[in-house]
């Protein structure tokens, strides 16, 4: 009788007191997409940093296959779709199958269930990597119909650059900062200090940070914002979520640097990538409960790395490549990224462990 009554009680309270086991489960996943970064543009920043860095601090790292619906060499609309919507489509696709039909993104998916969200990117908020999260649309290059789809989206907190497509617009004279003020976001303009600091408003309020009027400048040319507003946006999204909260981050420009073959711009888009990892990194080992997912869209410009003693970055096109990217994750539910699979398996895996 005892006994039975001292088993009955260790099974009923030894997993809250025993369980020393981390949660299986995320409530926040934080994807950092560096866009253009393939294991050449990763050893190439290995080779500059004092070990252990920060992706090498990672536990589980996978390969993602980047092909799209229509060529084995995507481009950032078709990956960034197949990663936040979970489906193959053509190559300048934001958020539609290879039919043109419109997908929930995951940002869709964590919102309705009453999750925040939010993402911050060197490039312009209405490039297609951030967009792909938002937009559903045939064509990437519609700019001002994407801006007008974000400020539908009623995502959280974004940062990034492309002011212009807000107030000056082609299409009609709509003030879309102000649409967005009237949604009850506080918008902080570029004409304003750069890494306006986030924690002051008022949670209530959503946020917009324009980091530029047109494309944020180059790492190379002084842009400095990134690590400090990555981190200014995750403890935005901490303040306001109580039910989790989904953050994309992008390094945008990794990308445009592979693109004009020019290894000083690639080296310093890198190391701003690391210095953000670095920040993030710290930030999310705060807390148990916040997968982290590093990983690329695609290879950018077929580059390797010569040389004896230091390495020389060569690269071989002016385009992307073909090759598989590596997928970095820590935290909860960090092991299902391990193994070889394809770009949509991305959004498979976050909706099951988000439970969406
Ligand atoms: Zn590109």
């Amino acid at each position: 009788m005892i006994l039975s009554a001292v088993l009955g009680f260790w099974l009923a309270y030894a997993p809250i007191y025993f369980s020393e086991d981390p949660p299986e489960k995320p409530t926040n996943i934080i994807l950092v997409i560096c866009d253009g970064m393939g294991l050449s543009q990763i050893a190439l920043a290995e080779y500059l940093t004092r070990p252990p860095s920060s992706l090498a601090q990672m536990e589980v790292v996978g390969l993602q296959k980047t092909h799209s619906a229509n060529n084995l060499e995507t481009d950032s609309a078709a990956s960034g779709t197949a990663m936040s919507c979970g489906v193959k489509t053509f190559n300048a696709g934001l958020g539609v199958d290879a039919d043109s039909q419109a997908v929930a993104s995951i940002m869709d998916l964590a919102s309705e269930k009453g999750m925040k969200t939010g993402f911050v990117v060197t490039s312009s908020v209405v490039h297609a990597t951030p967009a792909a999260f938002y937009a559903h649309v045939y064509s990437r290059a519609a700019y001002e119909a994407i801006a007008a789809q974000l400020v539908e989206s009623g995502i959280d907190v974004f940062a990034g650059g492309g002011e212009r497509y807000f107030v000056d617009r082609y299409a009609d004279d709509t003030n879309l900062l102000q649409v967005l003020e009237d949604r009850n976001y506080v918008v902080l303009t570029s004409d304003r200090t750069v890494g306006n600091n986030l924690k002051n408003i008022d949670p209530e309020h959503k946020i917009a940070l324009f980091t530029a009027y047109e494309d944020p400048e180059r790492a190379s040319m002084g842009r400095k914002y990134f690590p400090d507003v990555a981190i200014q946006a995750i403890e935005a999204l901490e303040k306001r979520a109580d039910k989790g909260y989904f953050l994309m981050i992008e390094a945008s420009q990794i990308d445009w640097a592979a693109h004009a073959n020019s290894p000083e711009w690639l080296a310093l888009e890198m190391q701003d990538a690391y210095d953000m990892l670095d920040k993030v990194l710290e930030k999310v080992r705060e807390d148990e409960n916040t997968l982290l997912i590093v990983t690329a869209d695609h290879e950018c410009g077929y580059m390797s790395l010569t040389g004896k003693r230091s390495p020389r970055v060569k690269f071989h096109t002016k385009v992307h490549s073909s090759q598989m990217v590596p997928v970095f994750a820590t935290g909860p539910g960090a092991e299902e990224f391990l193994g070889i699979y394809e770009n949509t398996a991305i959004f498979d895996k976050m909706k099951k462990l988000l439970g969406l």
